[in-house]
């Protein structure tokens, strides 16, 4: 019998009991349910993420752009948005670099799928007069300047972007590489040298999420900020620096400040332990004092309908909190850009 040697992916498929160490997006059903996700929090629906009105009627309009990325990936052709040649996913892969690089050469249909966003939202200006403007300015860009727009929101920077703009163009980038990870064997995304960065597409991540289900059961979870690819690291370790000597943690109430004081109370009264549902630990900062940042973290164990991206972005309150402490964000938010909805 010849003997073979085993692909990477195969050597992990050995280990049914090891942790997932990448969940690739599902587009067809990720932007449906943060739209709804999205207008449940615009609405004030979600206990432990409490949305004052000022913020809500931005969440709502975020809700129609996410709706509208919702409904372009329904109409995508099968192969979507093809994935580069196997050549260059191979040569990635074998020097651990992102598969599918924000960086890189961008492919040319994402520009049909901005077009597409701007069209669905066409049928919203009546309900948000604000978007018509918004709409019309972002047909007015040209070639040049809506690439020099996408470069700037790949590459988080300020310059070369008006700030109202970035949400619409990360929205079409958000679908175009969402596409072309969920075409993926995840055997082709290595760990980068850095666990802070998507293994996908070298994006930071927006926000952490602890997953529950199937063999993710518990685990913590970085959110990629394009491409939505999630990717493990162990819990209580910073996302940014990845020290976890100096991790804390703070929320939007004082009752989750002490949770074994709280369970401890709890079983005396004959109440289960680490009770589940509960609103106060929904969404948490994980702070950081080695580097001085923070990045939220949110529980679907608490919350099965948490999503990473739409949580972080209707919890400004927390980021103000947070803050004020002296923390700084550690990466944007792809819906939120510089200062708006002020
Ligand atoms: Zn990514
Ligand atoms: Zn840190």
């Amino acid at each position: 019998m010849v003997q073979r040697l085993l692909e990477p992916g195969e050597i992990e498929s050995l280990d049914h009991t090891a942790i997932p160490r990448l969940l690739l997006p599902r587009p067809g059903e990720l932007y449906t349910a943060r739209a709804e996700r999205l207008r449940q929090l615009a609405q004030n629906n979600i206990k432990g993420i409490p949305v004052e009105e000022n913020l809500a009627s931005y969440v709502r309009l975020m809700a129609e752009l996410v709706q509208a990325q919702a409904d372009v990936v329904k109409n995508l052709p099968p192969a979507g948005v093809p994935l580069p040649p196997q050549e260059a996913l191979r040569v990635a892969h074998e020097h651990n670099m992102p598969v599918l690089p924000v960086s890189g050469k961008r492919p040319a249909e994402w520009r049909a799928v901005f077009a597409a966003i701007l069209e669905k939202l066409d049928g919203k200006t009546a309900e948000y007069p604000q978007l018509g403007t918004a709409l019309a300015a972002l047909r007015a860009l040209t070639d040049a300047q809506l690439e020099g727009a996408a470069d700037a929101v790949l590459g988080e920077f300020a310059e070369g972007i008006d700030p109202l703009h970035a949400p619409f163009v990360a929205a079409a980038l958000q679908v175009t590489w969402s596409a072309m990870a969920a075409q993926l064997d995840e055997r082709w995304a290595q760990p980068l040298m850095t666990g802070t960065l998507c293994p996908v597409c070298g994006s930071h991540p927006v926000a952490s999420v602890i997953r529950i289900g199937g063999q993710s059961q518990g685990y913590r979870y970085l959110h990629c900020a394009v491409c939505a690819s999630e990717w493990h690291m162990v819990r209580v370790k910073c996302s940014c620096c990845e020290d976890n000597s100096k991790v804390a943690y703070q929320g939007l109430t004082d009752a989750d400040a002490d949770p074994v004081a709280e369970n401890i109370a709890a079983a005396k009264e004959g109440k289960t332990l680490n009770k589940a549902n509960d609103p106060t630990r929904v969404a948490r900062a994980e702070t950081c004092d080695q580097c001085h940042s923070y990045r939220k973290i949110f529980n679907q164990e608490h919350d099965y309908n948490v999503d990473p991206l739409a949580d972080d972005l209707a919890s400004l309150v927390l980021d103000v909190l947070v803050s004020e402490l002296g923390y700084a964000r550690a990466s944007g938010n792809p819906l939120l850009r510089l200062g708006s909805p002020a």
